[in-house]
């Protein structure tokens, strides 16, 4: 089959790969229909080169159609149509019995003091061939794909696979009081879901803040407030004023590892800090 290989820093290529079979009673193979590519695998674009080897398979934002299951696996068929969370979880340990999957005790890469295997992710989390490919060996199958409608284009369900339930998340955390108001610094994919959700989630106002027009443009057509930091010499004030010299009552902050290194990272920091958010609690 044909895969996105990590060659070396800042060098992915489209290779062959032998085709994943089934290796474990709970395995499944699923045919990959949609694939995302996500900011952190701008990390092993650029930084996590050494936890890499030439030839790993990158993604961890997959969807498709089940194509084999092991004996294990009892709810998928062939002809599933499922996305694939990028956490690889076993479902019955002692943190998957409290929903923190992400800390899976049966999958997590304990020598290097992480948390679950990821898909396509480094030796730091257990060198898993990813989705980005023509077909994933999917371990841990009789627990980790979610079934969706046969109906529907894949961009209706893919972003199940991380970022949708990663600014879901991160609203849960921010717990912004009903009725109040909400500051998402950062409006890349990540910050648009963040402030749709706050949104949906009764937040009373949105606020987001980002310094790319287009970024801006498609926050406000959904009903969101923006700063343009690009146009602000003191972001933690502007902030503070618009919500009646207080400030908002919960922080969200999806500026982004890399970007953090910039001016507009920074400030964001700042005023993150500053704000009297709930965060800080
Ligand atoms: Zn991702
Ligand atoms: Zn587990």
């Amino acid at each position: 089959m044909k895969a996105l290989t990590w060659q070396g820093r800042r060098d992915v290529r489209v290779e062959d790969v032998p085709d994943p079979r089934i290796e474990e009673p709970t395995d499944a193979i699923v045919r990959i229909t949609s694939t995302a590519i996500c900011g952190s695998d701008l990390h092993l674009y650029e930084v996590l080169g050494p936890y890499l080897k030439p030839g790993d398979v990158l993604g961890h934002e997959p969807m498709g159609i089940v194509e084999e299951v092991g004996t294990g696996v009892t709810r998928l068929k062939p002809g599933d149509r499922v996305v694939v969370p990028f956490n690889i979880a076993c479902g019955s340990c002692w943190m998957c019995d409290r929903q923190l999957y992400a800390q899976c005790e049966t999958t997590q890469v304990t020598a290097e003091g992480k948390g679950a295997a990821l898909f396509g992710y480094t030796s730091l989390h257990g060198s898993v061939p990813g989705g980005q490919a023509e077909y994933l060996r999917v371990p841990h199958a009789q627990f980790g794909p979610i079934k969706v409608p046969q109906t529907g284009p894949d961009e209706r369900w893919l972003y199940l696979s991380d970022i949708l339930p990663t600014a879901w998340q991160a609203v849960k955390y921010a717990d912004t009081p009903p009725g109040g108001t909400l500051a998402v610094f950062g409006l890349g994919p990540v910050g648009q879901f963040c402030a749709r959700i706050g949104r949906h989630l009764g937040a009373g106002r949105v606020i987001g803040l980002d310094l790319v027009p287009e970024r801006l443009e498609m926050a406000r057509r959904h009903g969101v407030e923006t700063l343009d930091v690009s146009q602000l010499d003191d972001v933690p004030g502007a902030l503070i004023d618009l919500v009646d010299g207080r400030g908002p009552d919960a922080v969200i902050d999806a500026v982004g590892m890399e970007a953090h290194g910039s001016t507009s990272g920074k400030l964001a920091q700042t005023a993150a800090g500053l704000v009297p958010d709930r965060l800080a609690d």
